[in-house]
């Protein structure tokens, strides 16, 4: 897309590159489309991997993190709790064992922050964290 002038290279990777037999081109990391392309509003889904991610691998009563985080209903199913957003967070299995099917109030535990659906544009930041550094400036975090 390069080539054919579809795409504007912004930013270049500094040492990987695409081979051809007798040619090098730097990998991109940014581009700008040549044309606009309307994309469809997605939301971003609900499930545990995006659920980590909204909670910054950080259990939501103590802020551990680690390997064996949970999810936990901050209402239990039990009292009508439901799987959404606004309903569930990470947490270390310690303190979701301590809480079991009370409230967080009733098991003497507090949530970090209340529980929200992620935006997607910051969800994009928290996937981009782990992405190339310089993606950071076209997604407004430095
Ligand atoms: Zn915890």
């Amino acid at each position: 897309m390069s080539l054919t002038g579809s795409v504007e290279v912004i930013e270049k990777h500094n040492s990987l590159g695409i081979r051809t037999v007798t040619r090098v081109f730097a990998l991109p990391t940014v581009i700008r489309l040549g044309r606009y392309v309307k994309t469809p509003t997605r939301r971003v889904l609900l499930n545990r991997k995006n659920l980590l991610l909204r909670d910054n691998h950080r259990c939501q009563y103590c802020g551990e993190s680690g390997p064996n985080l949970t999810l936990d209903h901050v209402i239990p199913r039990r009292k009508g709790g439901e799987d959404t957003w606004e309903n569930l967070v990470t947490a270390c299995a310690p303190c979701n064992s301590k809480k079991g099917h009370r409230t967080p109030e009733q098991a003497g535990l507090r949530l970090k922050r209340p529980p929200k659906r992620p935006s997607r544009i910051t969800f994009i930041r928290q996937s981009a964290r782990l992405a190339h550094d310089s993606w950071r400036p076209y997604l407004f975090m430095d």
